[in-house]
């Protein structure tokens, strides 16, 4: 069985709560309920703010 969401191998024993799912966040893909910004896609776009070195932003601020 595989996740619906990102193909991987799911366990699905009942040890996994979110069968037939391999995780919560694919479960919540598929439900479509991206709860926002706590489930994000590892490697997203590179212009996510929250991706921003840390120095850029201390440099933003010098430059204001
Ligand atoms: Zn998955």
């Amino acid at each position: 069985m595989r996740c619906p969401t990102c193909h991987k191998p799911v366990d699905m024993t009942a040890k996994n709560c979110f069968r037939p799912f391999c995780s919560e966040r694919c479960r919540m893909v598929d439900l479509g309920t991206w709860a926002a910004e706590e489930y994000r896609v590892p490697g997203g776009p590179p212009t996510d703010p929250v991706n921003e070195h840390p120095d850029d932003r201390k440099k933003h601020r010098i430059l204001h």
